[in-house]
C-alpha cells in the first residue's frame, strides 16, 4: 500500500461523511427515508459533518495524517449523540400520540405502526466514514515503514530513509542530524554535570 492508496481511503472517508448527510437514517410509516439535510432538527448535526469533512479533507492536503483522529473520533461521537436523539425523539412521539388517542378504538393500529420503525443504512455510512479516517493514520505509519520512507523532521513529507536533501522542502537532512546529535550530546554533558 502506497501513500496514494492511504490518501485515497482518508478522502473516501469524508466523502461517505457528506454522502450520509443524504442517505436515509430512518423509515416510518410516515416519513420514508429521513435523512439528516432534510430533518429540521437534525440540520445542525448535518452542518457539523459536513465540516468534519472538509477539515479531514484539509488535513489530508496538508499532510498532517494525525489530525484525522480527532475528525475520525469527533465524527463518530457526533454519529452516537444523534443516534441517542433520534431515539429521545422517537419515545417522545410515541408517548405523544398513545395519549392522544388513549381510549380510542383504533389505538392498537396506530401502535402497530408505530412499532413500524425501521433504521436505515444511512448510519452505516457515517460509521464506516468515521473509522476510515480513523484509520487512515495508522496505515500511514504502515505505508511509510513499508515503502523505507520516513517523515521529513521539517515539512512532514514522506522522504526516503536515507535521503540527504528533502525533495519537498529542500532542508539538508545530514546539516539537521548533525544538529540534533550535537544538541542530544550537549544534553546529555549537561546531565553528567
Ligand atoms: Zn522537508
Amino acid at each position: 500500500m502506497n501513500i496514494h492508496v492511504v490518501q485515497a481511503i482518508g478522502i473516501t472517508g469524508g466523502l461517505l461523511l457528506i454522502l450520509g448527510l443524504f442517505a436515509p437514517l430512518m423509515s416510518t410509516p410516515i416519513a420514508v427515508g429521513m435523512n439528516l439535510v432534510s430533518s429540521e432538527p437534525d440540520k445542525i448535526y448535518a452542518g457539523v459533518f459536513a465540516i468534519l469533512a472538509v477539515v479531514s479533507w484539509l488535513v489530508i492536503v496538508s499532510g498532517r495524517f494525525e489530525g484525522l483522529f480527532v475528525t475520525g473520533l469527533s465524527s463518530l461521537i457526533l454519529l452516537g449523540a444523534e443516534f441517542w436523539s433520534f431515539q429521545q425523539r422517537l419515545a417522545a412521539i410515541r408517548v405523544g400520540v398513545m395519549n392522544a388517542l388513549a381510549g380510542n378504538p383504533l389505538t392498537g393500529i396506530t401502535d402497530i405502526s408505530l412499532n413500524f420503525v425501521q433504521i436505515q443504512w444511512g448510519w452505516a455510512v457515517f460509521g464506516v466514514g468515521g473509522l476510515l479516517l480513523l484509520m487512515t493514520p495508522l496505515l500511514k505509519n504502515e505505508a511509510l515503514v513499508l515503502s523505507k520512507l520516513v517523515e521529513c523532521p521539517r515539512c512532514a513529507e514522506p522522504i526516503r530513509e536515507n535521503a540527504i536533501i528533502c525533495r519537498f522542502c529542500g532542508v539538508d537532512l545530514e546539516a539537521l542530524d548533525e544538529k540534533i546529535e550535537s544538541e542530544e550530546h550537549s544534553d546529555q554533558e549537561q546531565v553528567v554535570e
